[in-house]
């Protein structure tokens, strides 16, 4: 998994267009470290500083610092959250259901079982 794209870094200034920079706050993947990450677009393009953020799924940001990074460039041993859900009776991971089933799953809503106040 290679680090975030320029292309990907103006869709989010295109998605959060009242924000000047954008920044990422949490602890390195690697040595877990606080680390704080910014861009900023500058004349001559996006600007990041503190470390290097990647996206293996869309809007799952994992940070690295600059000193890992130089490291190992490569985000590796990251693990997506495997969701069971229910489905046609069993419980299955939503990653191994069809497309169809997929696009249900992605439909469900949460509710809310506290009457409204
Ligand atoms: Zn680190």
């Amino acid at each position: 998994m290679a680090n975030m794209t320029v292309e990907r870094l103006h869709e989010l200034f295109d998605e959060y267009p009242d924000k000047e920079n954008l920044m990422w706050e949490g602890v390195c993947h690697d040595c877990q470290s606080s680390v704080i990450i910014t861009a900023s677009p500058q004349p001559d393009g996006i600007h990041v500083n503190g470390g290097s953020v990647f996206e293996p799924k869309t809007n799952k940001f994992f940070l690295k610092c600059n000193t890992c990074y130089e490291k190992e460039p490569a985000l590796s041993n990251f693990q997506n959250c495997e969701v069971y859900s229910r489905v046609v009776g069993y419980l299955r991971p939503v990653t191994q259901w069809n497309d169809g089933k997929q696009a249900e799953f992605n439909d469900r809503k949460m509710f809310n079982t506290q009457p409204e106040s």
